[in-house]
């Protein structure tokens, strides 16, 4: 805590992952003998910069930006792009952490990092978000490549600040080096299910889970945090296993739809016109906008965060317990507070984390790597399929891993500890670096 103040975000993340590693560490004295646990947790290298930039007012905008390149013991550092004005250090801290134990979960051969900065992109124009997307990479192009660094999208980067990001790349290095970034579009170097891929991952982590349990998707009420990437897709998938999404929402407040959510409407809103749920809403006769509302008030069988983090609190669960819940997957990343998450499995509820159940993105991200890597575009189906695959295969180790350390159900467990023994292995195998 001390060599890292005022970072809350971060430190909360460590604890989560600590606190299952007692049992690990008793039992394999070899990470503590090689300071594993205080390694893993100070970054490799972390750069801080200016943005700045030139308004449509031809104002001069200063924004900061961030990359933590925090393990590459398994690959190249690989985690997404944050921008929101709330970014600080200690946000990109917490996602780099626990990108790590995500992407040794996935089994591919990627390291953890993360970035980001407190430009808010909400309101700003097409060129205001090129320029300072351009500006951006006219620092960070030095830090990148596809044998260090590889970023992707997060909130408030999508296809567009991809886009503008690589654009400025290939400029400025004079290579159309296709494996510097994911989430690129589809005419240039990008994934068939790359869009899909956080919120079907999510759904099919969900779906697994529940089937252990005896149980299914089908007929259950569910709502989605969000409405954005990841809950967006979450939300179509969860649709296409039979469930009923009744509600969604952004930061102004969530909408109930009793019909089921109109995904092709909800894309035109958010996708197309980049507007707002209650947007959908004032469209769609079955819905209603409950302005500054929270959406957990609305009783459901299954909650699928997936906006930010912190966002499900114990008194959320509380109510939502109380109304039959029966399952929660994270979408978002730690998007519910350590004593909620307490509370869910005190009351045998299904709960799993979001470095196990949102793993799909970045796991997709590898894909798009490979087909870059082989100048190869896969078909839809075979990419879901992979995408499939390597969720029941994440869902599966953490399921095992949790027995092997005697406590069954505990996705929390499961995945930190598979998640970090294969980091640490990795670690101890290439010495002290
Ligand atoms: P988007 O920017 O596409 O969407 C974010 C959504 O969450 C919007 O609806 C936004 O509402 C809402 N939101 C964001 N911040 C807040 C806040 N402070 N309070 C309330 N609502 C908020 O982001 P993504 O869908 O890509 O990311 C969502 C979550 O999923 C994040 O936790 C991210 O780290 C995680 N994730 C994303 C992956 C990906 O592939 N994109 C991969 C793995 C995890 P508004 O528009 O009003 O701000």
């Amino acid at each position: 805590l001390a060599r890292n103040p005022g970072e809350a975000e971060f430190h909360q993340a460590v604890r989560e992952v600590f606190d299952s590693l007692g049992p690990v560490i008793r039992k394999h004295s070899q990470y503590a003998d090689a300071a594993v646990l205080q390694r893993v947790c100070e970054p490799e290298r972390q750069i801080i910069f200016r943005v700045p930039w030139v308004d449509d007012h031809n104002q001069v905008q200063i924004n900061r930006a961030f990359r933590v390149e925090f393990n590459s013991a398994l690959g190249p550092f690989k985690g997404g792009m944050r921008f929101h004005p709330s970014v600080y250090l200690g946000i990109v801290k917490f996602l780099g952490f626990e990108q790590i134990f995500k992407n040794a979960l996935t089994g591919m051969p990627i390291g953890g990092a993360k970035g980001g900065s407190d430009f808010d992109p909400r309101g700003k124009t097409e060129g205001e978000v090129m320029r300072f997307c351009q500006s951006l990479m006219t620092e960070l192009y030095r830090h990148i490549g596809e044998y260090t660094d590889v970023p992707a999208g997060d909130i408030g980067v999508g296809g567009r600040e991809i886009g503008y990001m690589f654009g400025q790349y290939k400029r400025i290095t004079n290579r159309y080096e296709s494996g510097v970034l994911t989430g690129k579009g589809l005419t240039w170097g990008g994934s068939l299910v790359r869009t899909e891929a956080t919120g079907f991952g999510t759904v099919l982590f969900a779906e697994r889970m529940l089937a252990t349990a005896g149980q299914s998707l089908d007929g259950l009420r569910v709502s989605v945090s969000g409405s954005g990437n990841v809950a967006t897709y979450a939300i179509a998938k969860a649709q296409d296993q039979g469930a009923r999404v009744v509600a969604f929402s952004d930061s102004s407040g969530y909408v109930v739809d009793e019909a089921g959510v109109d995904v092709d409407l909800l894309r035109e809103v958010k996708e197309v016109e980049r507007g707002r749920v209650s947007d959908y809403a004032d469209r769609r006769g079955s819905a209603k906008f409950v302005e500054g509302g929270r959406i957990w008030d609305v009783p459901v069988e299954v909650a699928l965060p997936c906006a930010t983090q912190n966002e499900l609190t114990v008194d959320d669960v509380r109510g939502l317990v109380g109304h039959g819940l029966v399952a929660v997957a994270e979408g978002a990343n730690m998007p519910t507070t350590p004593d909620a998450v307490a509370l869910l499995q005190e009351a045998g509820v299904l709960f799993a984390p979001g470095k196990a159940a949102n793993a799909g993105g970045v796991a997709t991200s590898a894909l798009e790597m490979q087909q870059n890597a082989s100048r190869d575009s896969w078909t839809f189906a075979h990419t879901e399929d992979r995408l499939a695959e390597i969720m029941i295969g994440i869902h599966d180790r953490c399921a095992e891993t949790a027995e092997e350390y005697g406590q069954p159900g505990n996705y929390v467990l499961g995945a930190n500890v598979a998640g970090f023994t294969k980091v640490a292995d990795a670690m101890l195998a290439l010495g002290v670096i």
